[in-house]
């Protein structure tokens, strides 16, 4: 038999053996992050056989990502793929037999619960607090168990959560830390060697639960540095769970709260705006309105624009700021992701089947976006109609 072949040498490792690939092949898992994580550990789960495998992320693969993201490669860039479909093309020629399915989309509070409603397992391999907060609270509800797992310099951390029986993300860290206190892929680096160590745990301890190998009790919170080889297993303790807000009181603030904040994006100095615009996103249309800001690149997924080196906007910008996500946003239904990206403003349509359930309010750009301000409210202005700006 041809999977008794694959799986030959998983197989004989006894504590997973026969019993543990069939649960192995049943398994359903989502994956949040298809990144230097996400891209590691959705390998070793398709080709340890894992049966379903949802991988979702938002953000397109580029250039600086090849350095430790090993699904992706220069193919991938020139074309602007979809780190999600990108992966799933990789994955399908790895194992055909698992079923991979790529959603390119946000993870916010009106979108997490439909990402995990129908897996067993979640995995985080996001790049920010923000979203993993959320996680947190939907997995929590759900009763979902899900891994955290973070790399930044060349340190990184996992710890499963199993709700309800072992420490959360909020017995762990309490709140959310504050912008710009936690050091970033921007600030600190990361290099490829412990992305790949921190989801090859990830991937481990995946397989543990996945294989009924993991007692609740046994669980920690594990933390590499591989630049100074130092590994430590840091018991959390469950006294916290006593006063945790999720564990203890049943208070889901970051999936109920605002649903949407701005999101500060790691390695890429860029911050995510979702706006609540009507209309429909005409990437020709719009790539000929905005071409004299900078090149202009688009395909199924991405429409792209970035400004030359130089700013030279300032004046423009103030001319056209306006509020466009006042109270016709309130009925609107969103119909696209916009990040502004230093030099680069990113459009994309969000799925008509992974359209958020609840109206996510507009977020505002920081400081470091102000180059490609001028851009943002012309695709602004032209998914919603509005022909002011045209
Ligand atoms: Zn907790």
């Amino acid at each position: 038999m041809q999977d008794r072949d694959r799986y030959s040498r998983q197989v004989r490792f006894v504590p997973i053996g026969e019993e543990g690939q069939r649960k192995i092949s049943a398994a359903r898992v989502a994956l949040i992050g298809a990144g230097a994580l996400g891209s590691v550990s959705a390998e070793l789960l398709v080709r340890a056989g894992v049966g379903f495998v949802r991988i979702v992320d938002r953000d397109f693969v580029e250039l600086s990502n090849l350095q430790r993201q090993s699904l992706y490669d220069e193919e991938d860039v020139r074309r602007n793929l979809p780190k999600a479909v990108a992966a799933e093309a990789k994955l399908r020629r790895i194992n055909s037999t698992v079923q991979v399915e790529a959603v390119v989309d946000d993870v916010n509070p009106s979108t997490v619960e439909d990402t995990i409603q129908d897996v067993d397992l979640v995995l985080d391999a996001l790049d920010n607090f923000e979203t993993r907060f959320v996680i947190n609270d939907a997995c929590a509800r759900n009763s979902k168990p899900w891994i955290y797992s973070a790399a930044v310099g060349s340190y990184g951390l996992v710890m499963p959560v199993i709700p309800g029986k072992s420490p959360c993300l909020r017995c762990m860290m309490g709140s959310l830390p504050a912008p710009g206190t936690s050091p970033t892929c921007d600030t600190a680096g990361v290099i490829g060697p412990i992305t790949h160590l921190i989801a090859s745990i990830q991937a481990a301890e995946a397989l543990k639960w996945i294989c009924g190998a993991m007692s609740p009790t046994d669980v920690r919170l594990i933390s590499y540095d591989v630049w100074e080889n130092k590994f430590q297993r840091i018991d959390i303790g469950t006294d916290s769970m006593k006063t945790c807000p999720v564990c203890a009181e049943g208070r889901f603030e970051y999936l109920n709260g605002s649903p949407l904040r701005t999101v500060t994006l790691c390695g890429r100095n860029a911050v995510q705006l979702i706006p609540a615009v009507k209309g429909n996103l005409d990437f020709v249309r719009m790539s000929e309105s905005i071409s004299a800001f900078g090149s202009v690149q688009f395909n199924d997924f991405l429409l792209r624009c970035s400004s030359p080196p130089i700013p030279r906007l300032a004046m423009i910008r103030k001319k056209i700021r306006r509020p466009i996500f006042g109270a016709a946003a309130q009925s609107a239904v969103p119909i696209a992701y916009m990040d502004i990206v230093s030099r680069s403003v990113f459009v994309r349509p969000i799925r008509s089947h992974t359209r958020p359930k609840r109206m996510p309010p507009a977020a505002h750009p920081s400081n470091k976006t102000d180059v490609m301000m001028p851009v943002y409210w012309r695709v602004a202005a032209l998914a919603s109609g509005d022909p002011i700006l045209r």
